[in-house]
């Protein structure tokens, strides 16, 4: 017998996020196909999920959405000004956009697969490959405009001389 009303302002445990629509506290996957959906109204749900060296290949590259990468690290101001901004862009493209955060510290091998030399750094992985990259933080509403550019919802700007034709879809 719970009385406690919803309290919104309650952060959702780790790997979990609550449901902007009905307020309900889902579980997130962080591997699995497909995107989640609120449980209780059915809602697509903003998908915010860690990765490091051993998990970022089926965390990340083999996501079947695309991709926001957050390269940061603990001690980076910028990178706390930026994780909000994020945030907000995967809720605005829950269903349609994976947000995958990197600690670098504790992430060497990717740190030096992709020549991490600022944090944050910020890259869209589309079917597991660098689509557009950003070093730096940025305002909000650059950050916007950069994602619009990379993801594949602007069809002038996605995949534009694809390599040996492979029919995706
Ligand atoms: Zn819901």
């Amino acid at each position: 017998m719970s009385t406690t009303p919803s309290g919104s302002a309650e952060p959702a445990p780790p790997g979990t996020v609550r449901c902007q629509n009905c307020g309900r506290l889902n579980r997130l996957p962080t591997a699995a196909e497909g995107r989640p959906r609120c449980g209780n109204c059915h809602q697509w749900l903003p998908w915010i999920v860690d990765a490091g060296d051993d998990t970022f290949a089926e965390t990340a590259e083999q996501s079947s959405i695309p991709v926001l990468v957050d390269m940061w690290a603990t001690w980076c101001g910028p990178c706390r000004m930026v994780s909000p901004v994020l945030a907000q862009l995967a809720q605005e493209r829950a269903g349609n956009l994976k947000l995958v955060k990197v600690d670098v510290d504790a992430s060497p091998r990717l740190s030096q697969r992709f020549g991490i030399q600022a944090v944050p750094t910020l890259m869209v992985l589309i079917d597991g490959h660098v689509a557009a990259r950003q070093a730096g933080a940025a305002p909000a509403p650059a950050l916007r405009r950069w994602l619009d550019q990379a993801l594949p919802t602007n069809p002038a700007n996605h995949n534009p001389a694809a390599p040996d034709g492979k029919a995706a879809r």
